[in-house]
């Protein structure tokens, strides 16, 4: 697999003869699974965990993976989704994609096949989230802060940044202008797997405010986004 980090996969799927075939397949390519039968697991893992692609089946107990597939997405969650249904209907196959799923396979599928469609919805989506890089140090305002050596130096004062805050403050420099959604600072800050509350990033936000604002409680550069996620400003 040319990805760096081993991709984290939400399997959803009913039929257990199927689902430990897939799982299987896809531990063996290298993927970290985790499993849903059910369309509420699956929305529950979706909030609690970030994932690099969904594998959802369409007829599933309770909630069908079309239904699933929309509350995911009006939830503002871009998760690549692969639908898996076993009806061999264009009205179906238009639904899903209609209501946010990027590809779909009808059942029965060759295995092949879907792991490259796996790969390559994988790869995709990875290279969209690759933004341009900063350098080593970034200067707005009066403010210096140096990545490398995990200092920011406000007013002539120097400030030790943690691990955490360097990677915070980076990946939201590197995304100027633009919201960072929760989710993509968990994966990028917390790595996977690992759920600290809302409350943790915004308390990261307070020090920054903190740290780089004139009058905190009217910041100019970093912006909590409410039910969206957190924004930086030059
Ligand atoms: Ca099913």
């Amino acid at each position: 697999m040319p990805t760096t980090s081993k991709a984290n996969i939400l399997l959803v799927e009913d039929e257990e003869n199927l689902h430990e075939a897939l799982k299987l397949n896809l531990t063996l390519e290298g993927y970290e699974v985790t499993s849903a039968y059910t369309g509420s697991s699956a929305l529950k893992a979706v909030e609690n965990e970030y994932f690099d692609l969904i594998i959802m089946d369409v007829m599933l107990p309770e909630i069908d993976g079309i239904s699933i597939t929309e509350t995911i997405r009006v939830s503002n969650n871009d998760v690549p989704i692969l639908i898996l249904s076993a009806k061999n209907s264009g009205t179906d196959k238009i639904l899903g994609l209609r209501k946010g799923a990027d590809d779909y396979l009808t059942k029965p599928f060759n295995l092949e096949e879907l792991l490259l469609r796996v790969e390559k919805m994988i790869n995709k989506n990875r290279k969209l989230q690759e933004k341009q890089t900063v350098g080593d140090t970034y200067t707005f305002d009066n403010y210096t802060i140096d990545f490398k050596a995990q200092i920011a130096i406000v007013n002539n004062q120097e400030i030790t940044l943690s691990k955490k805050e360097t990677m915070l403050l980076k990946l939201l420099i590197e995304n100027e202008g633009e919201v960072v959604t929760r989710e993509r600072i968990l994966q990028v800050v917390w790595g996977y797997n690992v759920y600290p509350t809302t409350r943790t990033i915004d308390n990261f936000i307070l020090n920054f405010r903190k740290y780089f604002e004139a009058d905190s409680r009217n910041p100019q550069h970093f912006h909590s986004v409410r039910g969206a996620g957190y924004k930086f400003t030059k």
